[in-house]
């Protein structure tokens, strides 16, 4: 059976608060070696922590730019001091979830910009890549991260061919999840096809971007049926469509991908060289 590696997972959310370690178990068993659970907040960057040590997982920690509004500059600070002191946590692998979100409304662009440049030099200071949130965002992203280069992974990409190769040109390896399974995506899945394999990671973004197979419509909702919670486990079917438009085997991809994640994510690499534990 392949091994995947989830690179982008919220195995804290509080969607999974009251079977995560059944969530996690379902994912083992399908064949998910491996997930990077990210933080949105410094309330949950010990959550994140202890969850990646308990299933021999791995962490990153940062603040989200959906939660910008409510974070204040001292965590900032907290989050700086973190990384300091977990310097030497070979499960700690990322500065994330961060980045830009101009999808949402009402969201100050200003606040967000500097949350994000405030954690790109962080991530410049403590030697580690980071994971990005880009929404409608790509090309305000790209301009900070030529001034204040670091690589990492563009979580969800979901931009143009020209913005996926200059992240690529940047350093970083380009997610692709949920989003990838609709037959409807017509540039994300040719990008799926046509980047070259050494540009992706897979990821599942849960509980959220659920594929075609568990995404309730708004008919659906109005129905009274809950919209589908998305989990690890859903990885290696998502990864047979990314498989399929590619024409490779399931395992290539995965191999693949699971090397790419390490370029990105270097401290992975010892994480699952194989028989090591702990
Ligand atoms: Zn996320």
């Amino acid at each position: 059976m392949p091994a995947y590696v989830d690179t982008h997972c919220h195995l804290d959310a509080p969607e999974f608060g009251a079977d995560a370690a059944a969530v996690r178990e379902r994912a083992a068993q399908a064949g998910v070696a491996h997930c990077v659970i990210p933080a949105v907040q410094a309330g949950a960057f010990d959550a994140v922590r202890t969850l990646a040590h308990r299933w021999g997982d791995s962490y990153a920690l940062g603040i989200h730019p959906l939660c910008t509004g409510e974070a204040r500059e001292a965590d900032l600070a907290e989050l700086d001091r973190r990384l300091g002191e977990l310097r030497g946590d070979p499960r700690l692998v990322a500065v994330g979830e961060i980045g830009l979100d101009h999808f949402v409304p009402g969201l100050d662009r200003e606040r967000q910009a500097f949350f994000l440049r405030e954690q790109l030099r962080l991530a410049r200071r403590h030697r580690l890549p980071v994971i990005l949130h880009v929404r409608r965002s790509a090309d305000h992203l790209l301009k900070h991260l030529r001034e204040l280069p670091v690589g990492g992974i563009a979580h969800a990409f979901n931009g143009s061919g020209q913005q996926a190769r200059a992240f690529v040109e940047l350093g970083f390896k380009l997610g692709f999840g949920g989003a990838v399974t609709f037959e409807r995506a017509l540039q994300l899945r040719r990008l799926a096809a046509d980047l070259p394999l050494s540009a992706l990671v897979l990821e599942t973004d849960a509980p959220d971007i659920p594929p075609h197979w568990l995404y309730r419509t708004a008919a659906d909702r109005a129905a009274g049926l809950a919209q589908g919670r998305n989990e690890p486990a859903e990885l290696p079917r998502i990864a047979q469509v990314v498989a399929g438009l590619r024409g490779l085997p399931p395992d290539a991809l995965a191999e693949a991908t699971t090397g790419n994640a390490c370029e990105a994510l270097p401290r992975l690499r010892s994480l699952l060289a194989p028989a090591r534990s702990g």
